[in-house]
């Protein structure tokens, strides 16, 4: 039987290509808030909001019923709410703190059970490289994608025993409807200091999921991999 995914803000963006991609290999649930439109690549979709940990108990559960088990857990669902810190209002902070992170705990916590009873577990969570090197006005955000990557690390320790791998995945720019709200001179410099030159696209974050949900990745975990055109390098000469 082909292995089971689980894959948030699957309705957009990253999310939505992941589905692309890993349905070459699995069967694959979406999870999101949103509705998806009638060509979505996922097996089947859930309209979930993530930081509903009851819902999400729920839909997990339906999903590993029908199934008999969850095998990959990817967790994309992600918000920005921009501000500098002195502005930001608490809303903001909170708001970005429980979909980023509280969000995919509450996703991988629900599928647990399953992953452990897996032969192959997986979980990614799609961080981002300001979770490393933060951001301008995007204290909480960057806060957010940080603590993704300490909940994968202890995750990875204490689920290495099950032989599940949980690993975080770092994007650069993306395009996707996120960025497209980012102001053209504000790309333009961030495309400027990318050694690749370009913008990345969903196709090129999907490609490093899916090595990590692979067979062939099954002694890699706890790492955290940057999917950014080197941009995390620095200035280019
Ligand atoms: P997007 O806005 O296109 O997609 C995000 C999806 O998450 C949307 O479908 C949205 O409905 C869903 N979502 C948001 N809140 C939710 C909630 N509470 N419950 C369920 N679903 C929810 O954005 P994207 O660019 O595809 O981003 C995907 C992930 O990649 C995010 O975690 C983002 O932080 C991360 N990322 C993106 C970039 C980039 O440049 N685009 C860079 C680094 C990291």
């Amino acid at each position: 039987m082909r292995p089971t995914a689980v894959v948030t803000g699957a309705a957009s963006g990253i999310g939505r290509e992941l589905v692309a991609a890993l349905q070459h290999d699995a069967w694959v649930a979406g999870l999101d808030r949103d509705p998806v439109d009638d060509d979505s690549p996922a097996a089947v979709h859930f309209r979930v909001d993530v930081t509903d940990r009851n819902a999400v108990g729920d839909v997990i559960d339906k999903i590993a019923d029908e199934r008999g088990g969850i095998d990959w857990v990817i967790c994309a669902a992600g918000i920005i709410r921009d501000r500098v810190s002195w502005k930001m209002e608490g809303d903001e902070w909170d708001d970005v703190i429980q979909v980023n992170l509280t969000g995919a705990f509450n996703v991988v916590r629900a599928s647990l059970a399953m992953l452990r009873r897996s032969r192959a577990g997986r979980v990614v969570f799609i961080g981002s490289i300001n979770g490393t090197r933060g951001g301008f006005g995007q204290a909480n955000y960057a806060a957010s994608k940080a603590g993704l990557v300490g909940l994968a690390r202890s995750l990875a320790l204490e689920l290495a025993r099950d032989g599940v791998t949980v690993n975080v995945v770092t994007p650069g720019f993306i395009e996707t409807p996120m960025t497209r709200s980012i102001p053209r001179e504000a790309l333009q410099r961030a495309i400027a200091r990318t050694p690749l030159g370009r913008m990345g696209l969903p196709e090129d974050v999907a490609a490093a999921v899916r090595f990590l949900c692979s067979e062939e990745s099954g002694f890699v975990t706890g790492v955290v991999l940057p999917v950014d055109g080197g941009q995390l390098l620095g200035a280019t000469p």
